[in-house]
C-alpha cells in the first residue's frame, strides 16, 4: 500500500516534469522566434543596405556609384545637410583609426576609481543610421564598467519609427533608456530633462551625430575626480558630411567675438608645449562635455529661458568659469562630430525662419544681459537688433549669479583670454583704406567678392561711386588688422597653390595679411620681406591671380576709393616682418 503511494507520487512528479519541460521549450521557441523576427527586422530594415568595409577605419566612403545613386546622395544632402544615403550604407559598428597622441595610449586609469557615467543624448529629427552609429560607438568603445546608461531623449521629433524601440532593445538591451518628449522643448531643456533621469554622479552630454574613439572617456573623467567643479571637453574631430571620413580636428581654445560668433583663439605657447596635457578652454563648443551631476544642477542646468538652440554654450561656459568652476579641454579624448555642410541651415522650428532667428536673438540677449555687464554694449553696437528683442524675465538668473557669488566678465577677460582684446579690441582704430579696389590697367574693372566655385573672387564692372560703392560685393577695406575685407569675408591665399580665395575672416594675420605699397600701387600678400607676391588682374577672364611682384607690370596696380594717407604712414608699425 505504502509502495503504491510512493510510485504514484513519482509518476505525478514525472508527468509534471514533462509538462514543465514542454512548457519551457515552448517559451524558448516563442522567444527565439520573436528575437529572430526582430533581428531579421534590423537586417531587413537597416543593415540590409550596409556595404561591408565601406568607411571602415574612418576612411572616406568611396565607391563606383551609378548616376542614380549619386542623385540619391545629393537628394539626401539637400534634406539633411549631410550624406544620409551613404550613412545608411556604412556599418553602425564601423571601426575607427586610433588618432591619439602616442603618450595618451600609455596613460593608465584605474577603472575602479573612476565613476561610471550617464550619457545624455537629445535629438530632434536625427537620421536613424546616424543615431545608431552614435550609440554603437559608445557601446563598443567605452569600458562597460564605466557606462551605466545612455539616456536618449527624443525632443519631439516630427515622425516616430514604430520599430525603433525594438531595435534599441535588441541592440542595446537596458543600456539605452529612450524617452520621448511629445512636444519639442529645445536642446537645453531636453538635456536638463535627460540629466534629471540620470543615475550616475557624472554626466556626459553628446550630440546625436558623433562617434567616440578608443579611450575617449577615461581622460575626461580624471580631471573631474581631481576637482568636482571641472567640466571637461574632448578634442572634436570632424566626420565629413560628404563621405563620412573621420578626420583629425585641432585643439581648441574657444571664445566668442563681438557678434556672438563662436571663434577659436590660438593656444597659448605654454599650452602648445604641454600638449597633450589638458588646457583651459574658455568657451566650450557646447555639444560634447562631461560634468558632475551635482555641479551641473547647482549651476541651475541651462537657463530655462533659453529656447530651442543657440547661445547655450556661452551661458553654461560663462557660468562655469565665473561661478567657481573651470573647463578643461582634454587632448587625449577624441570624439568625431558630424558637421553639416557649411551652407546648410538647420531649422528646428516649423514656423517661418524669421521667428527662429528671433528665438536665437532672444537667447543671445538673455546671455548678454546676465553675464556681460558693461561689455554687452560692445555686442549691441554690432548687433543692434538685439536691443529691440524682449529678453523675458531674468530675475532667476540674476539671483543665481548673486547667490553663487559669480565674478564679473572682466575677470574672465583678464584671467582666461588676455589676448582676446588685442585681436578683438573694444574700439577699432580707423581702417587704412576703403571703397572699391580698382584695377589701374583696366579702370572699368573692380575687385568683387562674389564667389565663383571654389570660393574664388572675381572682377566686375566698377560701381560709379568708388568711395561708397552701391554694390556691397565691391565694398572693400584694408582693415586696421591689415586684411582685405568685404563684409565678413577676407581675401586669402592658399598655401601650396598660391590661389586667391575669399573666406571668413579669421583675424590671425597669416594667409589673410595684405599691404598696399603706396608708391607702386601694388597689393602685396604676407609679411615676407623677400619673395613677395602681388595681386594681379586676369582681365581676359575677369579673374585674379598671385604673381611675383613686378613694379613694371600694370596689371599689378590697384587703387582704393579712399586711402587714409596719415594712417598709411604708420602701416608697418608693430608688424613683424618674416
Ligand atoms: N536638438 C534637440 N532639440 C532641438 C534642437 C536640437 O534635441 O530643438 C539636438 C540635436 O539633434 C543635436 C543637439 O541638440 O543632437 C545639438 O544640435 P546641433 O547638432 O544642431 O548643434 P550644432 O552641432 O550644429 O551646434
Ligand atoms: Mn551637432
Amino acid at each position: 500500500m505504502h509502495k503504491k503511494k510512493v510510485l504514484l507520487v513519482l509518476l505525478l512528479v514525472a508527468i509534471g516534469s514533462i509538462f514543465y519541460y514542454l512548457y519551457i521549450l515552448k517559451l524558448e521557441r516563442e522567444q527565439l522566434e520573436s528575437v529572430s523576427s526582430t533581428t531579421s527586422l534590423i537586417k531587413t530594415v537597416f543593415e540590409a543596405k550596409v556595404i561591408p568595409h565601406l568607411g571602415a577605419l574612418g576612411r572616406p566612403a568611396r565607391g563606383n556609384w551609378t548616376a542614380k545613386q549619386l542623385e540619391a546622395m545629393a537628394q539626401s544632402k539637400r534634406e539633411t545637410g549631410y550624406n544620409a544615403w551613404l550613412s545608411e550604407r556604412i556599418s553602425p559598428e564601423r571601426t575607427l583609426y586610433d588618432m591619439r597622441h602616442r603618450s595618451c595610449k600609455k596613460l593608465n586609469y584605474p577603472a575602479k576609481k573612476l565613476p561610471p557615467v550617464s550619457v545624455v543624448i537629445t535629438y530632434h529629427n536625427e537620421q536613424t543610421s546616424v543615431l545608431l552609429r552614435t550609440l554603437s560607438s559608445l557601446k563598443s568603445r567605452t569600458p562597460l564598467l564605466l557606462l551605466r546608461e545612455i539616456i536618449l531623449v527624443d525632443d519631439g521629433s516630427s515622425s516616430v519609427d514604430p520599430k525603433f524601440n525594438d531595435i534599441l532593445q535588441i541592440k542595446f538591451q537596458d543600456l539605452v533608456k529612450h524617452h520621448r518628449l511629445e512636444k519639442q522643448v529645445g536642446l537645453m531643456q531636453a538635456r536638463v530633462t535627460g540629466a534629471e533621469f540620470a543615475q550616475s554622479d557624472v554626466l556626459v552630454f553628446l550630440d546625436s551625430h558623433v562617434e567616440v574613439t578608443q579611450g575617449w572617456l577615461e581622460p575626461l573623467l580624471a580631471p573631474i575626480l581631481e576637482n568636482n567643479k571641472t567640466c571637461t571637453t574632448p578634442i572634436i574631430d570632424t566626420i565629413d558630411y560628404e563621405n563620412l571620413a573621420y578626420r583629425r580636428g585641432k585643439p581648441s581654445r574657444g571664445f566668442f567675438d563681438w557678434e556672438f560668433n563662436y571663434i577659436q583663439l590660438p593656444l597659448l605657447k605654454e599650452e602648445m608645449v604641454a600638449m597633450p596635457t589638458p588646457h583651459q578652454n574658455p568657451i566650450m563648443n557646447g555639444g560634447l562635455f562631461a560634468i558632475g551631476r551635482q555641479w551641473f544642477f547647482e549651476l541651475g542646468g541651462y537657463d530655462k529661458g533659453l529656447k530651442i538652440w543657440g547661445a547655450e554654450q556661452f551661458e553654461l561656459s560663462l557660468k562655469l568659469w565665473l561661478c567657481g568652476g573651470r573647463i578643461l579641454e582634454v587632448p587625449c579624448s577624441r570624439i568625431g562630430h558630424l558637421y553639416r555642410e557649411g551652407s546648410f541651415k538647420v531649422h528646428y522650428t516649423d514656423k517661418a525662419k524669421s521667428s527662429e532667428d528671433k528665438l536665437i536673438s532672444r537667447n543671445y540677449r538673455r546671455v548678454a544681459e546676465v553675464w556681460l555687464e558693461e561689455y554687452k554694449d560692445k555686442l549691441f553696437a554690432n548687433m543692434p537688433h538685439l536691443t529691440v528683442i524682449q529678453a523675458g524675465n531674468l530675475a532667476e538668473q540674476r539671483e543665481l549669479k548673486k547667490r553663487l557669488q559669480c565674478k564679473p566678465f572682466k575677470w574672465f577677460l583678464d584671467n582666461l583670454a588676455k589676448d582676446f582684446l588685442q585681436i578683438y579690441p573694444l574700439k577699432d582704430p580707423d581702417d587704412y583704406a576703403f571703397g572699391t579696389l580698382q584695377s589701374i590697367s583696366s579702370p572699368n574693372l573692380c575687385l568683387d567678392r562674389t564667389e565663383t566655385k571654389p570660393s574664388r573672387p572675381q572682377l566686375s564692372t566698377c560701381s560709379s561711386d568708388p568711395t561708397f560703392p552701391s554694390k556691397p560685393e565691391q565694398q572693400w577695406v584694408l582693415s586696421n588688422r591689415r586684411e582685405l575685407r568685404s563684409g565678413f569675408r577676407c581675401l586669402e591665399v592658399r598655401n601650396k597653390s598660391m590661389d586667391v580665395h575669399v573666406y571668413q575672416c579669421h583675424r590671425q594675420k597669416g594667409n589673410q595679411f595684405w599691404s598696399l605699397d603706396t608708391k607702386t600701387h601694388q597689393i602685396v600678400f604676407g609679411q615676407m620681406a623677400n619673395a613677395r607676391r602681388c595681386l594681379e588682374a586676369l582681365t581676359e577672364e575677369n579673374g585674379l591671380t598671385m604673381r611675383d611682384c613686378d613694379p613694371n607690370q600694370p596689371k599689378q596696380r590697384w587703387k582704393f576709393g579712399y586711402e587714409n594717407n596719415e594712417r598709411m604712414k604708420h602701416f608697418w608699425d608693430n608688424v613683424n616682418i618674416v
